[in-house]
């Protein structure tokens, strides 16, 4: 389609529906191969435990407590989802993804990580990686958060850590 230099763009489009044939289907085959009952959220819940509730709005609900997370970001794969069902009370193997995690491992199923491993903390390029909650003021939670991150070990331990 041409169009003079001085036609608004804004007024003259035709609007259509903006979906790339090709990413959307190689995202339908993602799906295919990683359902996203399987996929695990950072808080270390299914991406299909995240919902609406009609008492309490959109929330986490992976067990009979909630979980604060209201941004779902699939992290890991699960070859076994049944056991992402814990709550976090710290950080590292006290979080809910690594409690999912190595419970899975332990009865002898697998997964893999669905993004790279990474510190949050901006050019940190420490290779020891935690998964914790932060609070408000971004220290380290012993109780479940909205905001669940990634950190080295050496970060954790600078962000209220007391151990890992
Ligand atoms: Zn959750
Ligand atoms: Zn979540
Ligand atoms: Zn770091």
């Amino acid at each position: 389609m041409t169009m003079s230099p001085d036609s608004n763009p804004a007024e003259s489009a035709q609007a259509f529906f903006a979906v790339d044939d090709e990413a959307a289907f190689g995202y339908l085959e993602h799906l295919e191969q990683y359902p996203r009952s399987k996929q695990i959220c950072i808080c270390g819940h299914t991406i299909t435990s995240h919902r609406f509730f009609p008492s309490s709005g959109y929330g986490c609900k992976p067990n009979n407590q909630d979980c604060p997370c209201t941004r779902p970001r699939p992290v890991f794969f699960a070859g076994n989802a049944r056991f992402f069902k814990r709550s976090s009370h710290g950080p590292g193997k006290k979080h809910a993804l690594a409690l999912g995690i190595k419970s899975m491992e332990k009865a002898g199923f697998s997964g893999e990580w669905l993004e790279l491993l990474a510190c949050q903390v901006e050019g940190c390029k420490n290779p020891e990686i935690i998964s914790a909650c932060l609070n408000s003021q971004s220290l380290i939670s012993a109780y479940p958060t909205p905001n669940n991150v990634f950190l080295c070990r050496e970060h954790a331990l600078a962000m209220g850590a007391n151990r890992l």
